[in-house]
């Protein structure tokens, strides 16, 4: 039998985004609780080195996410981790539950929700192993790390090609590879790409290994290709996979604004078409992905979610309803 908790917000998920609101929320001296499926940190605790956010010329991951939650903690932020939520629902009194997979309900008037997203993995050998050491799902956060170096692009879509030619300004030669002999990304994309000297395509060929230089780092991937099932190996030192990235929005999917990606819509206080709903960080449908823009979001929806929660108390002190 599942427990009822109540608190006056619930974060959904601890990564950037769910801790920086939990850092304002603490501020504000708002009763807030933020839920984690896993350990607070998200992303970041994927990521070996940050090179881009401000103040840090160069972080790890992990002790960026460390330092995000100390504060947090610090304003008075309580976490609670290993609970994933299976669903966030408004109520007719226009109070919101969160139900968790323990099958224990957090009632609370606002929930700010910053359970991020998962770059789509090929699933070979080697990859995750070398996930930081080579292989990637972010040129703008790892390209530099690859200067002069040759590297390979898995995908055929708009983010492979885009992430392909921005490569180039780092790394000497970018191989791009993709399972089929035609690509889906906007052909405006496709010709800046065969334009680009520094690029060369690899049609028909899926990447079956990636293969390390027996000090942790990549060197080379076992492909093949897919019309003459020949097998070949290729030198790269980096691997970057856009095969998709799946917004973690199912928890509200079904009654939230999303856009065909599935990515949450919001109006320029991080709030959904769901009033006291708000909705920050990778999740949010937005221009580009990255801790700063999480952070910025999330600073938004908190300080939004403040003075809704006031603007809701006010009303109730004069009489009026709360159920907004
Ligand atoms: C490999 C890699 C390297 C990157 N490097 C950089 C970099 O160098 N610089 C940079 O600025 N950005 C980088 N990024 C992007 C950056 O990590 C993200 O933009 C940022 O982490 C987004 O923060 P977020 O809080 O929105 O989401 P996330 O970091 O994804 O956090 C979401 C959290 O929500 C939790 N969650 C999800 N669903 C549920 C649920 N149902 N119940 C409970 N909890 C849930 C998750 O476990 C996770 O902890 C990188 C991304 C990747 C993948």
């Amino acid at each position: 039998m599942g427990q009822n908790f109540e608190h006056e917000v619930v974060i959904v998920g601890a990564g950037p985004a769910g801790m920086c609101a939990a850092m304002y929320t603490g501020r504000a001296m708002l009763d807030a609780v933020v839920l984690e499926r896993g350990f607070p940190g998200g992303e970041l605790l994927n990521t070996e080195l940050v090179e881009d956010y401000p103040g840090f010329e160069t972080i790890l991951g992990s002790e960026l996410a460390q330092k995000f939650q100390d504060h947090a903690v610090k304003f008075g932020a309580a976490f609670k981790t290993g609970i994933t939520v299976d669903g966030v629902r408004k109520r007719a009194d226009g109070m919101f539950e969160t139900v968790t997979d323990s099958g224990d309900t957090y009632v609370s008037p606002a929930v700010i929700i910053t359970a991020g997203g998962t770059p789509v993995k090929l699933g070979v050998p080697g990859e995750l192993e070398y996930a930081g050491k080579g292989v990637s799902y972010c040129a703008i956060c790892d390209g530099a790390f690859f200067r002069n170096h040759t590297i390979a692009v898995v995908g055929g879509g708009d983010a492979a090609v885009e992430e392909a030619d921005f490569l180039t300004r780092y790394a000497s030669k970018v191989y791009v590879i993709h399972r089929r002999h035609e690509l889906r990304a906007s052909k405006i994309l496709q010709q800046r790409l065969f334009e680009n000297p520094k690029t060369e395509m690899i049609w028909d060929t899926a990447v079956e290994k990636v293969e390390g230089d027996g000090q942790g780092l990549v060197n080379s991937l076992q492909l093949r290709n897919l019309k003459t099932n020949a097998q070949r190996n290729l030198a790269v030192t980096g691997l970057f996979v856009f095969i998709g990235f799946k917004p973690n929005s199912g928890i509200v999917k079904g009654h939230v604004d999303h856009d065909e990606m599935g990515y949450i819509k919001t109006d320029v206080n991080m709030q959904t078409n769901i009033p006291g709903l708000f909705a920050a960080g990778d999740l949010r449908a937005q221009l580009t992905r990255q801790v700063t823009t999480a952070v910025g979001d999330a600073t938004t929806a908190a300080i939004a979610a403040e003075k809704y929660l006031k603007a809701r108390k006010d009303r109730a002190a004069q009489g009026g309803g709360v159920a907004a």
